[in-house]
């Protein structure tokens, strides 16, 4: 199989892998016992979070590790909400296209009384620095943007939102979830002052993710118990899921550069070629975009019977429709990038990683044209629109 799929998962690297093992046999302690078991796992503990920091450019007591990136931007929000509700600020800034982890947490506070201003995004995905200062209010306490969009890839200028958030003296918050690993992330230099990642989207374990605040920011807990993660987060840690993740991470900061050069001119070829295909748009910025993403529109076809066809031929792939969930929505980063209904349907997204390799392009290459034709043929609002019945959406 050709796994195109790396904005949803990735594989586990072997690294990671090795760095996990010895804590899930040998190494199998409780951090918070006194013996010399569990202060191995204490031991593995700091240095991961030594790790961590060192890759995000902060101290090692503005780590918090979490069960992914989906905890990490729950506890990041609801805490800067409750710390301006303190004081009487209740509006937050975000955009229309944040993974649901943030939409849904923002909705709650929503119900909650807090005031909401999601930011309309331009075509390209991309929001400007200018666009966020303008919808701050006295009464804002929090803006959380995301480094890089899961679908379309668009990369936000996060270094100068982060700047005028900084003057302005609100927390600004960012899912990093696609961006760490992939991206040269450092927190201080970039005014970032809450940032959530996930060990799974860089060739780390599933369920475990990092949430970094910086010092003087009080969190909340979501899980209250013992006096885990500086008490901000209780439950005996994930010891082999932290050792696996800062192993991960750590390889990935390692290699960023060569990676990310690989990944580039694998993904430009894949849209150079699937550029080709008539009546097709690319979705996110060309440029401004994550290393790995791909993603079209293509007019007339449905997302999911390309993604079935498409794994027939082996190639793992997905669609803007959140087909997984049993819903037929179309995915709301594609409307909010303008894209209609219709078109939104029939897109496509190719996420590439280190592993992909160029055979495996020319592969991907040859499958997609096949697929939309075949597809193309059997739509009846196809034919009308080539015999001219019928508009096409995209041109
Ligand atoms: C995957 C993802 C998440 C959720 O991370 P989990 O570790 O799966 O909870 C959050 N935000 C973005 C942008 C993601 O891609």
């Amino acid at each position: 199989m050709i796994y195109a799929d790396n904005a949803a998962t990735t594989k586990l690297s072997p690294t990671s892998l090795a760095a996990m093992l010895p804590y899930l046999t040998e190494h199998y302690g409780n951090p918070s016992s006194l013996h010399s078991i569990g202060q191995d796992a204490a031991e593995a503990l700091a240095r991961a979070r030594q790790t961590v920091a060192d890759c995000l450019g902060c101290r090692p007591d503005e780590i918090y590790f979490t069960s992914g990136g989906s905890e990490a931007d729950n506890q990041a929000i609801l805490s800067a909400a409750r710390n301006g509700a303190a004081h009487g600020k209740r509006h937050i800034i975000s955009t229309a296209f944040e993974h649901h982890a943030v939409l849904h947490t923002l909705q709650k506070l929503g119900r909650e009384g807090f005031e909401v201003t999601l930011l309309d995004v331009h075509e390209n995905g991309v929001i400007t620095p200018q666009e966020v200062a303008d919808a701050i209010r006295e009464d804002t306490c929090l803006v959380t943007i995301m480094y890089a969009n899961n679908e379309i890839g668009s990369i936000q200028p996060i270094p100068e939102i982060g700047a005028l958030c900084k003057e302005k003296k609100i927390p600004f918050h960012t899912d990093a979830v696609q961006a760490a690993g992939h991206l040269a992330i450092n927190v201080k230099e970039q005014n970032i002052d809450m940032l959530s990642l996930s060990g799974h989207k860089f060739h780390g374990p599933k369920g475990t993710g990092v949430l970094y605040a910086r010092k003087g920011l009080l969190l909340h807990n979501l899980i209250e118990g013992g006096a885990q993660e500086r008490r901000k987060r209780a439950g005996t840690e994930n010891i082999a899921g932290i050792v696996g993740l800062a192993a991960a991470l750590e390889e990935a900061c390692a290699h960023l550069e060569e990676n990310a050069a690989k990944v580039t001119a694998l993904r430009d070829k894949l849209i150079d070629g699937l550029s080709a295909i008539p009546h097709s748009v690319l979705n996110g910025d060309r440029t401004r975009r994550l290393p790995g993403n791909v993603n079209f529109c293509f007019e007339g076809i449905e997302g999911e019977s390309m993604l079935l066809l498409l794994d027939d031929k082996g190639i793992c792939a997905s669609s803007g429709s959140a087909c997984t969930s049993g819903s037929l929505d179309p995915s709301h980063v594609l409307l909010a990038i303008g894209r209609p209904h219709e078109i939104a349907h029939g897109s496509l997204r190719l996420s590439l990683s280190e592993y992909n390799t160029e055979e495996e392009i020319n592969a991907i290459l040859e499958a997609v044209p096949q697929v939309v034709d075949y597809l193309r043929n059997m739509s009846p609002l196809w034919r009308a629109m080539e015999k001219g019945e019928k508009p096409y959406v995209i041109q």
